[in-house]
C-alpha cells in the first residue's frame, strides 16, 4: 500500500474535519448559493494569483488529479454503483442518495446506512411507496433528519410528476427538485449524466483556497462565487465526476483541514499556498546565513481590497504554512436549550420492561421522530420549578393530577445539534398500570427496548435510555460512587425505590410535596 493510498485508507471523512467537510462554508449555504455573479455589479477581475489562467497548466493539474484518484480512490457502495448501473434513473438516484447522507456525515458511517437504504429502496418508486415512518427508522442516527425527509418528498414529486425520470441536468435538478441545491445538482449531473459542471464543497473549497491563496471568508458571497467559477472552469471535460470526485477525495483524505500532507499530494506542483511556504522557507534559511537582511512579509496579489486576500487585520502567519487558507467565518456560537425528559416505564404482559414514547410534530426539529415525554424548560429555573414544568406537562397530556415526588431524578444529558447546545433534564417514573393519554396532539406508543431501538428516535434519546438505564443498573448493583448530578436520592421521601413499581393509582393521585 503506498503512502496515498494508506491515507485514503485511513477512512477520513469525505469532507475532511466536519461531515462532508470541516467546512469553511456549510454544505448548506452552498446548496442554498444560487450562483450569482448576478449579485451587485459586476465583480472586478480577480488578480493572477488567484486565477488558473495558465491552459496547459488546466490540463496538467486535470491529468495529475484523475491519474492519482485512479489509483488512490477509496472503494465506495456509491462509486460503483455509479459505475456498474446501466439505467440512468438507478443511477442518478443512487448518486442522490449517497450525496445527501454524506452531507455533514462520515463516509464510514454512512456506508451502513447507504446499503441498507439502497436494499431496502433500490428505486425511486421504492421509495416514493415508503413511508415517513419507515425512513425516519432507517434514517435514525444519521442526523439532520430533514434530509431523508425530503429525499422521499423529492423520489414522491418524481414519481408523480415527472413520470418517474429524473431531471437530466443540474440547472433542471436544482428547479425541480426539493431539497437539491447547487452542489447536489451538480455532483449528481457530473457522476451519473457526464454533464461538465464543476461542484462546491468544504473540500473542495480548502484546496482551491490553497491552491490559489484565498484567504478571505471562504463562506463571503465573493469568495463562494469565485470558486463555483473555478470549478466549472476547471472540471475535466471527459471525465466530469471523475474529477469532482477526486478533487473532494483529495480534500477528505491528502488537503485535509490540520494535517495536509502535501510532499504525497499529486497536484502540489500548481499549489500556490505550498509554493508560499517554500519560499518563506528559503529566504528564512538565507537570512539565517546572512545571505539576506529581511525576511519580507509574504506578499498578497497586489491588489488593493482584494476581496480574495486575507482581511488586513489577520496576515499570513508562518507558523500555520498552508493552513493560513481558507480563512473560516466566526463560527456561530449554538444557542443553549433545556429541555425536561420522562421516561416512563411499565412491565408489559410477558415481563420485559417497556417505555412510553409519544411522537414529534411532523415539521421542525427532528420531525416526526419518536421521544420520551418532553417538554422545553425556560432558562433559569431552579431544580423543583424545572420538575414542576414537568409535572403540569404530564398532566395536561393525561388531564390527571401527577405527583411531582413521582418523578426519580436520573441526571443530565447532553446533546449538540448543529445549531443547539440541548440538555435533557431527565426523571423516570415507573407505572404499574396504563395511562389514558391526549392523543390528539401526540400519537404514543409503549415498545420494549429493542422495539425503542429500532424505532425512529433520534441519537440524544437513546442517550436518555442508555443514562436511565445505567442509573437503575448503579441502584441495584452494589453499592458504588454515584454519578447522579443532583436531585431525589433513592429512597428519599417521595421517590420510587429500585426494583419497586410506582402504582398507577400512586402515579395519579400522590399530593404533590411542599
Ligand atoms: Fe493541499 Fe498541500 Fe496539495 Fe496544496 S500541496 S493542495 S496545500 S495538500
Amino acid at each position: 500500500m503506498g503512502p496515498l493510498r494508506a491515507a485514503a485508507a485511513r477512512g477520513l471523512r469525505r469532507g475532511g474535519g466536519g461531515g462532508r467537510g470541516a467546512a469553511p462554508a456549510a454544505p448548506a449555504a452552498l446548496e442554498g448559493s444560487k450562483g450569482s455573479a448576478a449579485r451587485g455589479g459586476r465583480p472586478a477581475p480577480p488578480a493572477a494569483l488567484h486565477l488558473f489562467g495558465d491552459p496547459a497548466e488546466v490540463e496538467a493539474l486535470r491529468g495529475s488529479l484523475l491519474a492519482w484518484y485512479d489509483e488512490c480512490k477509496r472503494d465506495l457502495p456509491w462509486r460503483a454503483l455509479a459505475v456498474t448501473e446501466p439505467d440512468v434513473n438507478r443511477r442518478a438516484y443512487a448518486v442522490w442518495v449517497s450525496e445527501i447522507m454524506l452531507q455533514q456525515t462520515q463516509v464510514a458511517t454512512v456506508i451502513d446506512y447507504y446499503n441498507r437504504w439502497m436494499q431496502k429502496w433500490p428505486t425511486l418508486q421504492a421509495l416514493a411507496e415508503a413511508s415517513l415512518e419507515e425512513v425516519n427508522e432507517l434514517w435514525a442516527g444519521l442526523g439532520y433528519y430533514s434530509r431523508g425527509k425530503r429525499l422521499q418528498e423529492a423520489a414522491r414529486k418524481v414519481v408523480s410528476e415527472l413520470a418517474g425520470q429524473m431531471p437530466r441536468t443540474a440547472e433542471d435538478l436544482q428547479k425541480l427538485l426539493p431539497g437539491v441545491g447547487r452542489y447536489t445538482a451538480g455532483a449528481i449531473a457530473s457522476i451519473s449524466y457526464g454533464q461538465a459542471t464543476g461542484v462546491v464543497d468544504g473540500n473542495v473549497i480548502r484546496v482551491l483556497c490553497r491552491m490559489r491563496c484565498i484567504g478571505a471568508d471562504s463562506s463571503s458571497p465573493p469568495v463562494i462565487d469565485r470558486l463555483w467559477a473555478m470549478a466549472n472552469a476547471l472540471v475535466d471535460r471527459s471525465r466530469p465526476g471523475d474529477f469532482n470526485q477526486a478533487l473532494m477525495e483529495l480534500g477528505a483524505t491528502v488537503c485535509t483541514p490540520k494535517a495536509p500532507l502535501c510532499g504525497e499530494c499529486p497536484v502540489k506542483q500548481h499549489c500556490r499556498a505550498r509554493l508560499r511556504v517554500e519560499k518563506e522557507l528559503a529566504l528564512a534559511s538565507q537570512k539565517l546565513l546572512g545571505k539576506l537582511p529581511v525576511v519580507p512579509d509574504v506578499e498578497d496579489c497586489g491588489v488593493g481590497g482584494c476581496p480574495l486576500c486575507p482581511p488586513a487585520a489577520e496576515p499570513w502567519d508562518s507558523s500555520l504554512g498552508v493552513t493560513n487558507f481558507p480563512r473560516k467565518a466566526a463560527k456561530k456560537q449554538p444557542r443553549v436549550e433545556q429541555t425536561a425528559t420522562c421516561v416512563l416505564e411499565r412491565r408489559g404482559r410477558r415481563g420485559a420492561l417497556e417505555y412510553l414514547i409519544v411522537q414529534r410534530p411532523s415539521s421542525g426539529l427532528l420531525a416526526g421522530l419518536w421521544e420520551f415525554p418532553s417538554v422545553p424548560l425556560a432558562p433559569g429555573l431552579q431544580q423543583e420549578q424545572q420538575r414542576e414544568v414537568l409535572v403540569d406537562h404530564l398532566q395536561a397530556w393525561t388531564g390527571q393530577p401527577v405527583a411531582a415526588g413521582s418523578l426519580r431524578f436520573i441526571g443530565e444529558v447532553v446533546h449538540v445539534f448543529s445549531h443547539i447546545h440541548q440538555t435533557y433534564v431527565v426523571y423516570s417514573l415507573s407505572l404499574d398500570g396504563d395511562v389514558t393519554l391526549d392523543l390528539a396532539s401526540s400519537p404514543s406508543r409503549w415498545v420494549t427496548e429493542e422495539e425503542f431501538r429500532a424505532s425512529a428516535v433520534s441519537t440524544a434519546m437513546k442517550k436518555v435510555l442508555r443514562a436511565c438505564e445505567r442509573q437503575h443498573g448503579e441502584e441495584s448493583g452494589p453499592a458504588k460512587g454515584s454519578k447522579r448530578k443532583r436531585g431525589a436520592k433513592p429512597g428519599a421521601a417521595g421517590s420510587t425505590r429500585p426494583g419497586t413499581q410506582l402504582s398507577l393509582r400512586t402515579f395519579l393521585r400522590a399530593p404533590n410535596p411542599p
